[in-house]
């Protein structure tokens, strides 16, 4: 019925949603998953929240939207290539940001810290909490009401108290996994790499766009320098001529080389393994990933990353005006009394917000203009 193999996670055998539906007639249960993601309110939203710049920066960054857009592209061709649900790839990578808070990793530290002693903020299980609970938009429950398959997918990280407490009131649940140390399915750990290999290839066009990084600067990532020469030698004037189209091509084969090496060591590691099935897989070690070349030359082009781009005087000035936005908004929501006072409503508020709402919401607040809209 299906050319998806034994493996992967078959949407016809779902363990199901929280609150049980008929099938719906022409599409399976992560085709409908997908479907109310692209339809939620976070979703719209994903288009004005930062990846790694904010918007006034520049039309051509990635936001949230074309970064989730990419992680889509590479996992789905990924997952064709191993038999894998390519629809259950779209959902979970068309989810998988949906609870970042505006200003990208800034404003979850922000958040993160003025919610300590109240559970903290963890962007990843924000964005289960935006598809299991704050999206509105059915009469008989809260959240998209998503299957179980997507709702594992969507969390990659739990800490082990706090699955326990979630386990204690949904037994069998997703959150069972934290307390057993089991896998996700292999469509999650796929999405999960394929979010990796999207924001190293596209944060270094980013980053050279900006002008915070150069091409130079770039020689000494191994895996950079190694396309670079490549792409030289077919095309020996590029660097002069036309140095956007160098760094485009060099991109691109790097994006191949990625994603063909995900395909080898996951192909080699499946027959090795030989699971029958996603629960198989659940009960193995993470099968989806680089061999040990690529990984070690991917850490090498984040670690570059981090020191080269995200930690640049100029992102970190952003940042620390981005931080006090969130900072002062929650401060300001609480002394105002909002939401009840509630921390926990404040911060699903404030996570919501776009970069633009909350600049212009701070400045409504404190009449101050920190970023520039
Ligand atoms: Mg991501």
């Amino acid at each position: 019925m299906t050319d998806l193999a034994s493996y992967a996670a078959h949407p016809e055998a779902s363990r199901g949603r929280r609150v049980p539906e008929p099938a719906a007639p022409t599409r399976n249960a992560f085709q409908r998953d997908r479907d109310r993601i692209v339809h939620s309110t976070a979703f719209r939203r994903l288009v004005y929240k930062t990846q790694v710049f904010l918007s006034h920066e520049g039309d051509h960054h990635r936001t949230r939207l074309t970064h989730s857009l990419e992680v889509a592209q590479l996992g789905r061709s990924i997952a064709r290539s191993l038999g894998l649900s390519e629809d259950l790839v779209e959902a979970l990578a068309l989810a998988h940001d949906l609870g970042h808070t505006p200003f990208g990793h800034a404003g979850q530290h922000a958040l993160n810290a003025a919610l300590r002693g109240h559970g903290g903020f963890e962007h990843n299980l924000q964005s289960l909490r935006v598809v299991d609970k704050l999206e509105q938009r059915y009469p008989g429950w809260d959240g998209l009401n998503l299957s179980f398959e997507t709702r594992e997918g969507i969390v990659k990280r739990c800490p082990p108290e706090l699955a326990r407490e979630l386990a204690a009131h949904e037994p069998a649940s997703i959150w069972q996994r934290f307390l057993d140390g089991g896998s996700p399915s292999l469509e999650a750990q796929l999405t999960n790499l394929a979010d990796e290999i999207a924001y190293n290839a596209h944060d270094v066009d980013d980053g050279v766009r900006s002008g915070l990084l150069t091409l130079d600067m770039l020689r000494e990532v191994p895996l950079i320098e190694r396309f670079r020469a490549e792409v030289l030698r077919d095309h020996p004037t590029l660097a002069q001529d036309a140095p956007r189209r160098l760094l485009a091509e060099l991109i691109r084969r790097m994006l191949s080389a990625q994603v063909y090496d995900v395909i080898d060591t996951t192909r080699l590691r499946l027959a090795e393994a030989g699971p029958d099935s996603v629960d198989a897989v659940r009960a193995m070690p993470r099968l989806v990933g680089f061999g040990d070349t690529m990984r070690a030359q991917s850490a090498e082009l984040k670690r570059f990353l981090f020191r080269s781009l995200y930690r640049h005087p100029q992102v970190m000035q952003t940042n620390a005006a981005a931080q006090t936005i969130v900072t002062e908004l929650f401060a300001a929501y609480q002394a105002l009394g909002e939401h009840g006072g509630q921390p926990r409503a404040i911060a699903d508020y404030i996570a919501g917000m776009t970069d633009r709402f909350a600049i212009r919401e701070h400045e409504r607040l404190t009449g101050q203009r920190l970023l520039p809209l």
